[in-house]
């Protein structure tokens, strides 16, 4: 085990033996990752060494369930996996986040979802064949949702668009920032159901393989943060997907989005590891433990010692509620943990971004350089609070709202 200081649940954090394990394997993976953080980011390249080793040591299958092969992580055990990750690459730990919650969507939180006994049946057919392609193939899953509108905020439907055809569907659109462009084997596409009026109602999860005709991956990618992540764009021109790609049946992705709110934290646990990271590499540098970096002590300094102490309260405020975040995550959760869920998501992503920056103005000039990992965390944290559909924006948004209407009120 890790210094339990920068493991994301400390020592005293209740753990079961599954999960206990689980760290440790990805602590054990940890350092291999961060030696090839810098040139992923450097090229904008996939990470595809790392899913090597994900798939070697039976990761892929992290949120697989347990009758389908897989590991059976729920979301709690997922999200710290994820932010375990996360210490050691952000762009790693972002992708896998794709894949994941491909595999946990259809599995543990769907399982808490009302479906009639058809469309449980049917769903278990479909999503046996998702689930061996993974188990069995070692095959990755992305989630392009994004599409430059109002949908990935979940206020618009889909303009990507599903029309019925004999056997299955054809689809059409656009989705941006795909992140796992080109290396996914499958990309779980959200689009409605093609209807003379498009309904939220209607969305449809499909996952589209990544040779299919008509799909192209088009534009470039050289952003700020998270290059690894090779987030570009996909164009479905009239490409055909059978029945058994739909990876949640007709209508259940609507009720999950509205029923399993916590679904959409899912993103964060990547940003909590960049927190620590961050934290981590501060302590090491100022006690002149970086390898690669001049003796620089200058722990003595009292401005130094109130700067780390920021950043430990900072720290702790913000591990602290990502995991009661955890601790709440259920299916029709009370209002009050679906308001605590929005604070959380906010905190960490507002604050994974500016203990990185206190990390570079306490370390001072040459922590920044590319040499050393600290100005990667800052870019990659960067993007945290964009991340639709709970933006940082978006948070505060649904917590004014939520916190001063009850459903079906108004002003008028
Ligand atoms: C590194 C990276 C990887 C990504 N990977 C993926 C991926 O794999 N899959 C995926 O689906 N997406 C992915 N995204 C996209 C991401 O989730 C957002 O969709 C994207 O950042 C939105 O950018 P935009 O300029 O289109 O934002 P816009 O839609 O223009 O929104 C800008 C801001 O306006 C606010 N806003 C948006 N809509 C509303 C509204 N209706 N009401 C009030 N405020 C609103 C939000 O705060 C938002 O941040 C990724 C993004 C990044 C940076």
């Amino acid at each position: 085990m890790s210094d339990p200081r920068y493991s994301v649940v400390g020592s005293t954090y209740a753990l079961e033996p599954k999960q206990r394990a689980l760290i440790e394997l990805v602590e054990s993976l940890g350092p291999r990752f961060a030696e090839r953080a810098e040139r992923y980011d450097r090229e904008a390249s996939f990470p595809h060494e790392n899913y090597a080793d994900l798939r070697q040591a039976g990761l892929l299958g992290l949120c697989v369930p347990e009758k389908f092969g897989g590991r059976g992580a729920d979301l709690r055990t997922y999200s710290i996996v994820s932010a375990t990750l996360g210490k050691y690459c952000g762009a790693t730990a972002l992708t896998y986040n794709m894949h994941a919650c491909s595999m946990l969507w259809p599995g543990a939180l769907s399982d808490d979802l009302d479906m009639t006994p058809a469309q449980r049946a049917e769903h278990d057919k479909h999503r046996a064949i998702h689930y061996q392609r993974v188990i069995r193939d070692g095959a990755i899953y992305a989630q392009p949702f994004s599409e430059g509108s109002a949908a990935a905020a979940g206020r618009a439907p889909f303009g990507t668009t599903a029309t019925r055809v004999s056997g299955g569907w054809s689809i059409n659109g656009k989705k941006i920032f795909a992140s796992l462009s080109g290396a996914a084997h499958y990309y779980g596409v959200l689009c409605t159901e093609a209807k003379p009026e498009l309904s939220m109602r209607d969305t449809l999860y499909m996952a589209v393989p990544g040779n299919a005709h008509g799909l192209s991956v088009v534009g470039d990618w050289d952003p700020l943060g998270m290059r690894g992540t090779v987030s570009r764009t996909l164009v479905f021109k009239d490409v055909f997907v059978p029945d058994e790609a739909q990876m949640m049946p007709r209508g259940i992705y609507f009720q999950a989005a509205s029923r399993w709110p916590h679904m959409f934290t899912t993103l964060s646990p990547t940003y909590m590891g960049i927190a620590i990271a961050a934290c981590e590499f501060t302590v090491r540098y100022l006690r002149g433990e970086v390898e690669g970096t001049p003796p620089v002590k200058r722990r003595m300094y009292p401005t130094k010692q109130i700067a780390v102490a920021q950043l430990w309260v900072k720290l702790e405020q913000t591990r602290c509620l990502f995991l009661r975040m955890l601790e709440d995550a259920r299916v029709d959760p009370p209002k009050d943990a679906r308001l605590r869920a929005y604070a959380a998501q906010f905190t960490i992503m507002e604050n994974a971004n500016d203990l990185c920056r206190l990390a570079i103005r306490t370390c001072g000039g040459q922590s920044m350089l590319k040499a050393l990992p600290l100005e990667r965390l800052y870019r990659d944290s960067r993007c945290g609070s964009l991340m639709l559909p709970w933006t940082a924006e978006l948070c505060l948004d649904r917590i004014g709202r939520e916190a001063l209407y009850e459903p079906g009120e108004s002003d008028d």
